[in-house]
């Protein structure tokens, strides 16, 4: 499909339809990787600079959180991961890079193609009730407690097919498939790179995104069931923190603050 739309990706063309400053540059393209955001990783261990992208048309070892697989044909998805260094915050805000980068997506998407996706806590993209896109934060902190490199991976279905992949059929959406026709993976990438580094330079000011993030958000005010690392809960989504945890509002009145978890709905 993304042959039919003239839609070869490579690191010319990504650098040369860039509008950034800094974010995207350098950009490493590859084929085939085993994962962009462990390739990232190594080259932010090396000393990488802020702003270094690694793109891939497959991935063969997609990760999502708690090492599930992320799944997609080549050439049908964005699948890229992003190195940022913000000495500037604190490691307890480091899902602000989070937010920054949904909120980013949210625009790039709404730009692109017209749809609206909302957003499912703690940091899945959702569009029709099914899942459009996953960001994976990995990060590093200093011995003396500093943020030393966040490394975001996205992965974002663009022009999926999936009857190549069965499995997801039922939970998974393709951005093409709602909008009836094929989506250039570059202008979704570039929109989306110029939107973050854009609320990247305001979380560097001491903007905190986490209002506008939670006005996006699927699941509040719902009943919903929340598999945490502390044991399942179900209540009401009543409200996210300042730092995005979500607050849950327990049968028996008692309000839970959860870092993270599986959400569904009941
Ligand atoms: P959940 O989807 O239950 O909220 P999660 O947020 O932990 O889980 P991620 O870590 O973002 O999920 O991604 C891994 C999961 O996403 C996999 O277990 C699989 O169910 C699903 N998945 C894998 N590939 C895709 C895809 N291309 N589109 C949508 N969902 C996918």
């Amino acid at each position: 499909m993304s042959e039919a739309l003239g839609d070869d990706l490579s690191a010319e063309t990504i650098v040369a339809a860039l509008t950034t400053r800094w974010l995207g540059r350098p950009t490493h393209f590859r084929r085939v990787t085993i994962s962009t955001s462990d390739e990232l990783k190594h080259l932010a261990a090396l000393g990488a600079n802020e702003g270094t992208l690694v793109i891939a048309d497959e991935q063969l070892c997609g990760r999502g959180r708690m090492e599930r697989r992320w799944l997609a044909p080549a050439r049908s998805s964005l699948l890229f991961s992003l190195l940022f260094r913000p000495t500037f915050l604190s490691p307890d805000r480091a899902q602000f890079v989070t937010m920054a980068c949904a909120l980013a997506i949210l625009d790039a998407v709404r730009e692109v193609t017209g749809l609206q996706p909302g957003l499912k806590w703690p940091n899945d993209l959702q569009l029709h009730g099914r899942k459009l896109a996953g960001i994976l934060t990995e990060l590093e902190v200093s011995t003396e407690g500093k943020l030393d490199w966040i490394v975001l991976g996205v992965g974002l279905n663009v022009n999926v097919d999936f009857r190549e992949l069965p499995e997801l059929a039922d939970t998974a959406v393709s951005l093409s498939s709602v909008a009836k026709h094929p989506v250039s993976r570059l202008a979704l990438l570039v929109s989306l790179l110029f939107h973050l580094e854009r609320r990247y330079e305001m979380l560097r000011t001491g903007h905190s995104p986490t209002c506008e993030w939670a006005e996006h958000l699927l699941s509040l005010g719902q009943e919903v069931t929340v598999k945490s690392p502390e044991g399942t809960f179900s209540g009401v989504a009543e409200a996210v923190d300042e730092l995005g945890a979500l607050l849950l509002r327990l049968p028996d009145g008692r309000c839970m603050c959860i870092l993270a978890g599986d959400v569904t709905l009941r």
